[in-house]
């Protein structure tokens, strides 16, 4: 079985695909994060997201998997926290707005569903990725609400860091909310791959609801559509 969830950051869409999936026995696929760990590389093997000829080489010389809890193993290498800087977020839209990058990381996703029953979720999983989907998802909410919850994440990742001592970013709600409207602008303008919501996703508008709520709601829908045979 496949579920498709796609909305924009903060939407919830990552919470809720992951307690899905740890419920179902599904694995979970962050199309975001595989975005995410080659804008890492990039910045981390010091080539300019400009250079697609490079970014296209970059993305095809490592392997990469997905771990169920949301973490990329690149090669032989895990990573999690770091693709979650600020300076990833700032050039991961671009990144993913390359057609051949795009591509890559389509067929990456594909190539770890293989035989499996899986939840996926990112901008274009609905739409693009699995558009065969059992179940599609849109989970949305207003740009205010999602800017808060992005803001709290990244409070609540400062202070854990803080407690193991390490150096944690000091950013502002403000600049959350700007990183987040730069990469709805992109998101949308994208050639191939924009966000949008497929006729066929059934639309949760989650600004109200407290992450149980939403959890209930699309938990009924899997399971009424499990129970009439998908
Ligand atoms: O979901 P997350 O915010 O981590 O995704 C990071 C970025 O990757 C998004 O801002 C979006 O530009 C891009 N993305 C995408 N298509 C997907 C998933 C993410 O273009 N399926």
């Amino acid at each position: 079985m496949r579920v498709a969830i796609d909305g924009p950051a903060g939407s919830g869409k990552s919470t809720i695909a992951q307690m899905i999936a740890e419920r179902l026995g599904f694995l979970y696929i962050n199309s975001g994060s595989l975005y995410r760990a080659i804008a890492f590389l990039a910045l981390r093997e010091g080539v300019a997201w400009q250079d697609v000829e490079k970014m296209i080489n970059l993305a095809k010389k490592h392997r990469f998997d997905c771990l169920s809890d949301g973490s990329v193993i690149v090669d032989e290498e895990c990573l999690k926290e770091e693709l979650r800087t600020p300076e990833v977020d700032d050039i991961v839209s671009q990144v993913s707005a390359i057609p051949e990058i795009r591509a890559e990381v389509n067929n990456i996703i594909r190539r770890i569903s293989e035989g499996k029953d899986v939840v996926s979720e990112g901008r274009d999983i609905t739409t693009v990725v699995f558009p065969d989907a059992d179940v599609k998802l849109y989970l949305d909410a207003s740009p205010k609400i999602r800017a808060e919850r992005r803001y709290r994440e990244r409070l609540s990742k400062k202070a854990s860091t803080k407690e193991e001592g390490a150096e944690a970013d000091s950013i502002s709600i403000e600049e959350v909310r700007k990183n987040i409207e730069m990469r709805d602008k992109l998101d949308a303008q994208k050639p191939i791959g924009a966000l949008k919501i497929a006729e066929d996703a059934i639309y949760l508008d989650t600004s109200d609801l407290t992450i149980e709520q939403v959890y209930d709601k699309v938990y009924k829908i899997l399971r009424a559509r499990i129970a009439h045979g998908r």
